[in-house]
């Protein structure tokens, strides 16, 4: 068995939900890192701690130095605030541009070979700061969304029609914002369309709380947000990158002719392997979905420009 090194870096909810289904996956030799000091140690020992019962072969181990994430194949990177109610993504981008940034500059410095997948908030403008902090290829840098809000949309239609979450496709594509596009004629509850089982009403219904899917969570928990979901949506794509299976997932990828965005990170189908995202799959939009995703990938780039403004 090979035993890749994964760094997640946050072990706040995200970060550490990752670890940990990352360790149940057996998916490599995970490094937790906080700024914290014994945070990450801390959270790191407890969940070593369960390989005996759970039953998995890898180390857990926690820090604070980079020193230890060093020759790390892949990182996701989580650290950084979370929303509180009443905020928007986009409030966080100031603080937390700042703390990706020095992230990032001290993982590439460590492991000159890693794949980033960015987690933290707005997490598309995250993204392409990551991407720039780092000066990796742009198919090395990967953002998570798309995974976590087409699992929202899925469970959502499955609550809606009975059936198996596993039976249901659905696609989101777009930034990870209010303006995220549900693509509903590309959801299907075990091959057949949406429309034909739900409607009209119900499916609008379904679209509007996939987009407030976030909200919703925060909304409840008060103090932070989202992390069960995220951190296996993020383990998803990592396990797709280091096993090279080549799957589609829809993530925060680098799009220049792809969808007419012209350079930026949005939110794609992307097939992901052991290079990092191997290339981008192009739907046949509608007028309607293609304005949609034009409107989202502008809110994208509008924080763009913002992060430039910051000197990023
Ligand atoms: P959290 O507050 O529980 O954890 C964040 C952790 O980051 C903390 O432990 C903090 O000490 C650490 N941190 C801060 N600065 C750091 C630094 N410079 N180096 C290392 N660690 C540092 O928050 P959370 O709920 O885990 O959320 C983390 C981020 O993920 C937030 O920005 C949140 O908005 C984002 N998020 C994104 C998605 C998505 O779909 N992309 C989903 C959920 C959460």
């Amino acid at each position: 068995m090979t035993h890749p090194k994964i760094t997640v870096v946050g072990a706040g909810n995200v970060g550490a939900t990752c670890a940990l289904w990352a360790a149940q996956r057996d998916l490599g030799d995970v490094v937790l890192v906080d700024v914290v000091d014994g945070l990450a140690a801390g959270k790191a020992l407890d969940l070593q701690q369960a390989a005996p019962i759970v039953g998995f072969s890898h180390t857990v181990t926690g820090t604070s130095d980079y020193a230890a994430t060093s020759g790390s194949r892949l990182a996701i990177v989580t650290a950084g605030l979370a929303r509180k109610p009443g905020m928007s993504r986009d409030d966080l981008l100031a603080r937390n541009a700042e703390i990706v940034a020095g992230v990032v500059r001290s993982l590439v410095a460590a492991s000159p070979e890693v794949i980033l997948v960015i987690v933290s908030n707005p997490v598309d403008a995250m993204t392409v700061l990551a991407q720039r902090v780092s000066g990796l290829a742009p198919h090395r840098v990967v953002g998570m969304a798309g995974v976590l809000d087409s699992a929202r949309m899925r469970t959502f239609i499955a609550a809606e029609t009975g059936a198996s979450p596993k039976d249901v496709q659905a696609f989101v594509l777009g930034g990870h914002g209010d303006s995220m596009v549900p693509l509903v004629r590309h959801s299907s509850v075990g091959g057949v369309p949406l429309g034909r089982l739900l409607t009209q009403e119900r499916i609008e219904r379904i679209v509007e709380r996939t987009r407030g899917g976030g909200a919703e969570i925060v909304a409840l928990l008060k103090t932070g947000s989202a992390f069960y979901a995220p951190g296996a949506a993020a383990v998803e794509m990592a396990q797709a990158i280091l096993r090279d299976e080549r799957r589609v997932l829809p993530c925060a990828a680098w799009c220049e002719k792809e969808y007419g965005v012209g350079g930026c990170y949005v939110g794609v189908p992307a097939r992901l392997g052991a290079r990092g995202v191997l290339d981008v799959l192009e739907f046949d939009l509608t007028a309607q979905e293609r304005a949609a995703f034009e409107a989202s990938t502008a809110a994208v780039k509008a924080l763009v420009a913002q992060l430039a403004r910051l000197g990023y």
